[in-house]
């Protein structure tokens, strides 16, 4: 298959108005390609590999991590991009750094990390992966953060509170105009959630907290799994539950992709920005899908996420952040010299969002080491 002509409406790096520092061209790359691959050679993209989706890192080997779950996201989002002939590179650069913000611990971490930082202005991970890629990774010689493409910072900034959008300049802007981003960063929104959904079902179902028949209460599982049982009746759980989910995203995705494109052809933009003015995301599922997408989000919130054994966890981690926050703050010296170097001694929130940076910027183990280290 060659190379489809990109959508008008796609997002085209001759018509954005590009990096916050200018630099020269890549001579066999384009402009989103180089994101996607500034965004792999990152530190915080290694980090991903032992932070926690659901599943803390030492629960199981086999678990998502946030690493696998972004790499399941980009996948999805490059067969919706090519699709929709929008830009591949675009939207896997977008789903590739949608959750470095992401604390240790997952949500635990991130409600606990929001929690301490109360006072200082809150912790919000979505505006923490804009961070990363804004200013906290230090890789190159004539600036800070990677420098990315306006339309990769935009996809990266899912949510954000009027009063942050208030500070972040452009890429702020949309949340105070009411306006959409492009189609590249509503479809890696979407399919972010597409992914964990289908594979909390796979991990929840792995750890026995949640099982079949409770799932084949929900109609996107039920179906399918009638289907699939009545095809294969002597298929085994393990088996079964695989075949249910590849025929669950495949549903979803395609209901997707036909959505979004009889979106498109109603409101017919014809260039990113009546995309951005269109008054409400072009990219979505049809009602039924998904609402029954919802339902299955709902269900595994309840039983799964707030799974009495996810929960003893849950407080368990959420103690090591609060004190590793506590330390900090008491004894900013306890943190290297590249992060308390940075804290200005007069100024307590400068400090405490130097100490948030520190410790969101942490994979579970360590974390969990560096607990153990100081307080024993
Ligand atoms: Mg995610």
């Amino acid at each position: 298959m060659g190379a489809a002509v990109l959508e008008s409406f796609a997002a085209d790096e001759s018509r954005s108005i590009g990096r916050r520092y200018e630099e020269t061209k890549a001579a066999y790359r384009g402009e989103y390609q180089r994101d996607r691959d500034r965004i792999i050679h990152s530190t915080a993209f290694r980090r991903l590999v032992y932070k926690t989706q659901v599943f803390v890192n030492h629960e199981g080997d086999l678990y998502r991590t946030r690493l696998t779950h972004s790499i399941e996201v980009a996948q999805i989002g490059r067969t919706v991009a090519l699709a929709l002939n929008l830009n591949e590179a675009l939207i896997e650069a977008i789903c590739l750094a949608h959750d470095f913000g992401h604390t240790p611990f997952g949500h635990a971490g991130q409600d606990a990390l929001n929690e301490c930082m109360r006072d200082f202005g809150g912790f919000e991970h979505n505006l923490q992966s804009l961070r990363v890629v804004d200013v906290l990774e230090e890789r190159y010689a004539e600036f800070s953060g990677l420098n990315l493409m306006f339309e990769t910072r935009e996809g990266i900034l899912k949510h954000c509170s009027k009063k942050n959008a208030a500070e972040l300049g452009d890429v702020g802007k949309r949340f105070l105009n009411r306006e959409q981003p492009g189609l590249e960063a509503q479809i890696a929104n979407i399919v972010d959630a597409i992914a964990y959904n289908n594979h909390d079902v796979d991990d929840g179902f792995r750890a026995g907290l949640i099982g079949l028949e409770q799932l084949r209460e929900q109609p996107l599982f039920g179906k399918q799994h009638d289907e699939v049982h009545e095809r294969y009746p002597d298929l085994d759980d393990r088996r079964l539950i695989y075949e249910i989910i590849r025929r669950m995203i495949n549903t979803v995705v395609t209901d997707l992709i036909d959505q979004t494109r009889a979106n498109v052809k109603e409101f017919a933009p014809q260039s990113i920005d009546d995309v951005r003015r269109a008054g409400k995301p072009l990219a979505s599922m049809s009602d039924e899908i998904y609402a029954q997408h919802v339902g299955l989000k709902r269900f595994l919130n309840k039983h799964l996420y707030r799974h009495e054994q996810k929960l003893a966890m849950t407080e368990k981690v959420q103690a090591i952040l609060k004190d590793l926050f506590q330390i900090y703050m008491t004894d900013i010296d306890k943190m290297p010299l590249q992060f308390s170097s940075a804290v200005d001694k007069h100024d307590q929130t400068s400090g405490a969002r130097v100490v948030a940076d520190y410790i969101a910027g942490m994979t579970d183990r360590f974390a969990i080491a560096e607990h153990e280290r100081i307080i024993g």
